[in-house]
């Protein structure tokens, strides 16, 4: 009886376990998990997960001669070595993480919690071991945009933001492609790829056309109306997302360039939004993205955009602090310029009057010297002398724009052809002279022989740069300046031009020698050989004339200098010069004669007295008024200095004069035509004008037209 009791607990006993290893089985099964009992060495148990995962069957874990040791990834081999030892030594072991080798050797991060069991009387260790791979991934992609992140708010440019993200995701084997909207938000333009160059130039090939150029209309995304209209990311695989952002070529070649770029077979596209702004899209690549990882990607691209935003306009601010900067140099650049200008029309103004006095005396005495008297010639050298002070400071009036022009339309291409020839001569045999002259050149207003001027005195210096002979190159163009062009050129208002441009391939100069350039009396020639005036000249006249002109030049590499001229038409045609018929220079008529520098009066009372001219001395305006009112006789002609002591100037008293006495004619005489002068109309119509220094013949001969025109008319 008692056996059978025994025999029926027994059984019932086994019932128990089956029931119990059944559950466990069943449960065991149907895990997410890969549970397995390792008998000492030898798999005694693995689920079916354990199949799935690992990609060994069961019957190949079973096996006598499984090396179970063979799926621990080899640097945890030790590691797991330990932990078997203690639990075997009955330690509690907490749960520890490591790699497993799939049977066609992937690996896979993985969580085990293990316990010491008995199994068939033996000790055994069960195992429960959970995938963490995904969680690892999620977590190192959240590492890589904080990481990025922190990076692109470093980020001097906005264009380093997005290769700094670029890196920092291909680092993890993603990649990442930034298109941004144009300004217009009509389309989003390719700004970025993390593609390797070579493929990038490969797929570049197969479509026909450089990445950077490639743009598709908003209109044309298909798809996208999650990411475009409600702002947030979508998942897409890579077929849809190469069709999506390759609409407008067939699916095969969207396709083909897809795989061409490897791009991965997940996309996430994500909006690039600042300040409720849509600017841009992001394109996250991997093959294993979910749409777990959104909410991730969402919050990084929502930083990006911040950054991208706050980069933009740090760059923005800089750019125009350099550009203020600069218009400040421009400014105290022409500030001195001018200083110095008015210092020099100062000089050369009273310089003119001596000068004028010194040649006007020496001419009426050579004409009272008989041809045989010795002292002929030694009045001859005191008029060269003069003369050559006289070109000093015409160039000098030149650069303070204060010397009279006889501006005209003309063919800047007609000027370079008239002294080519000369030129050849000036720069000699070892310089080659190459001249590339635009075939249908606007005309421009200016003086033809100041052109000529420029011309040569920019190709004495290139040639003076060139001792060793080289090339010279005049160029001209029809230019149109913008308002980018004209930032960078203050003085030039925007409008269309012709350039000139004088090259060669001489020693150059630094931005040192640059920045003096143009300012009178800087050289850098041996004393006797420079005289630093002709730059100087040049300058005036241009800037008289409304142009501008610079420099590019490095040591070592040559010079040009580019001068832009307005094309005519905003300026009226001046008056056309002619050679003067030859005239009798002899009358009668009465003449006011009107200067305050009583060198000069007298010289030109002598003058005109000579010639057989009545007369009238005024030292300034209101003394002319007074001469005038008391003079009961017709007074032909006002000849005045423009620039008069006591207020009035001899535009003024013109203006009074000519009031009174309409049939009045007037000469000006003037060292310079800034000011009044300039601008009174009547000077351009009916005046004459005379510029000082100005000989004794060219006096008479102005008076004299202007009384003869009086006549005619
Ligand atoms: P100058 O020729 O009498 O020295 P400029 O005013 O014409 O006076 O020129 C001033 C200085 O500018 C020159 O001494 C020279 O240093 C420099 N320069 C002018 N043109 C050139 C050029 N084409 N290449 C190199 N340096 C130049």
């Amino acid at each position: 009886e008692a056996i059978r009791a025994e025999l029926a607990e027994r059984r019932r006993a086994e019932e128990v376990l089956r029931e119990s290893e059944e559950k466990f089985r069943n449960l065991a099964e149907q895990s997410p998990n890969m549970i397995f009992i390792n008998a000492m060495g030898r798999i005694a148990y693995a689920n079916r997960m354990c199949e799935e995962m690992m990609g060994y069957t069961r019957a190949e874990f079973y096996r006598q001669d499984f090396d179970f040791l063979s799926l621990i990834a080899p640097e945890y081999l030790e590691f797991i070595r330990g932990v078997y030892t203690r639990h075997t030594a009955g330690e509690d072991v907490e749960p520890y993480e490591y790699d497993l080798l799939t049977k066609d050797g992937k690996r896979i991060n993985v969580l085990i919690t293990s316990k010491l069991i008995k199994y068939e009387g033996q000790k055994a260790i069960l195992g429960i071991i959970t995938d963490i791979s995904n969680r690892k991934r999620t977590e190192k992609l959240l590492q890589t945009f904080n990481k990025a992140a922190l990076e692109m708010e470093r980020a001097l440019t906005p264009e380093s933001i997005f290769t700094v993200m670029g890196e920092e995701l291909n680092r993890i084997g993603y990649s990442s492609v930034v298109f941004l909207a144009d300004e217009n938000k009509e389309k989003i333009l390719l700004k970025y790829l993390s593609y390797h160059p070579d493929v990038v130039r490969a797929a570049e090939e197969m479509v026909g056309f450089p990445a950077e150029d490639y743009a598709v209309p908003f209109s044309a995304l298909k798809g996208m109306e999650p990411v475009l209209e409600h702002r947030t990311p979508i998942l897409m695989n890579g077929a849809e997302a190469a069709r999506s952002l390759l609409p407008m070529f067939p699916k095969m070649m969207a396709k083909r360039v897809a795989a061409m770029l490897k791009a991965a077979s997940i996309s996430v596209i994500s909006p690039l939004v600042a300040e409720n702004d849509l600017f841009g899209l992001l394109i996250i690549q991997a093959n294993e993205l979910t749409e777990n990882d959104i909410p991730a990607i969402a919050a990084f691209s929502h930083q990006m955009a911040a950054s991208w935003r706050k980069a933009r306009l740090m760059e923005d601010l800089s750019s125009s602090l350099e550009e203020l900067k600069r218009t400040q140099e421009q400014l105290l650049q022409s500030q001195k310029m001018e200083a110095v200008g008015r210092l020099a029309g100062g000089v050369a103004h009273d310089f003119n009057n001596l000068l004028t006095a010194i040649t006007g005396y020496a001419d009426l005495l050579l004409l009272d010297c008989a041809e045989k008297d010795p002292m002929r010639s030694d009045l001859q050298e005191i008029k060269n002398a003069a003369e050559r002070a006289g070109s000093l400071t015409r160039q000098l009036l030149a650069f303070s724009r204060k010397q009279m022009l006889q501006p005209r339309v003309l063919d800047l291409n007609e000027v370079v052809g008239s002294v080519e020839k000369m030129l050849r001569r000036v720069i000699g045999e070892d310089i080659e002279l190459h001249t590339e002259l635009a075939p249908e050149l606007m005309p421009v207003v200016a003086d033809p022989s100041q052109m000529e001027q420029v011309i040569m005195n920019l190709a004495v210096n290139a040639r003076d740069a060139m001792p060793q002979g080289g090339y010279l190159t005049i160029e001209t163009a029809n230019r149109i300046c913008d308002r980018e062009f004209v930032s960078a050129h203050p003085d030039l208002p925007p409008g269309r031009y012709v350039m000139l441009a004088v090259s060669d391939t001489g020693v150059g100069m630094d931005r040192e020698t640059q920045s003096q350039l143009f300012e009178p009396f800087f050289t850098t020639k041996d004393h006797g050989k420079g005289t630093g005036l002709g730059l100087t000249t040049v300058y005036g006249i241009i800037k008289q004339s409304s142009g501008d002109i610079w420099v590019y030049s490095e040591p070592g590499k040559g010079s040009t200098f580019k001068i832009y001229l307005p094309i005519a038409g905003e300026f009226s045609e001046e008056g056309q010069e002619e050679t003067p018929p030859k005239i009798d220079l002899r009358g009668t008529e009465t003449i006011l004669l009107v200067e305050d520098e009583s060198l000069l009066r007298d010289l030109a009372f002598r003058v005109l007295h000579r010639n057989g001219y009545t007369v009238l001395e005024a030292g300034n305006a209101e003394e002319a008024l007074r001469l005038a009112e008391k003079s009961k006789a017709l007074i032909h002609l006002l000849v005045t200095d423009v620039v008069l002591p006591g207020g009035m100037s001899g535009t003024t008293l013109a203006e009074r004069l000519v009031g009174q006495r309409p049939e009045m004619q007037i000469l000006f005489i003037s060292g310079y035509t800034e000011g009044a002068v300039g601008k009174t109309e009547m000077l351009r119509s009916e005046a004459g004008f005379l510029q000082k220094p100005f000989t004794p013949d060219s006096l008479a001969v102005k008076v004299r037209e202007l009384l003869n025109a009086k006549v005619k008319s």
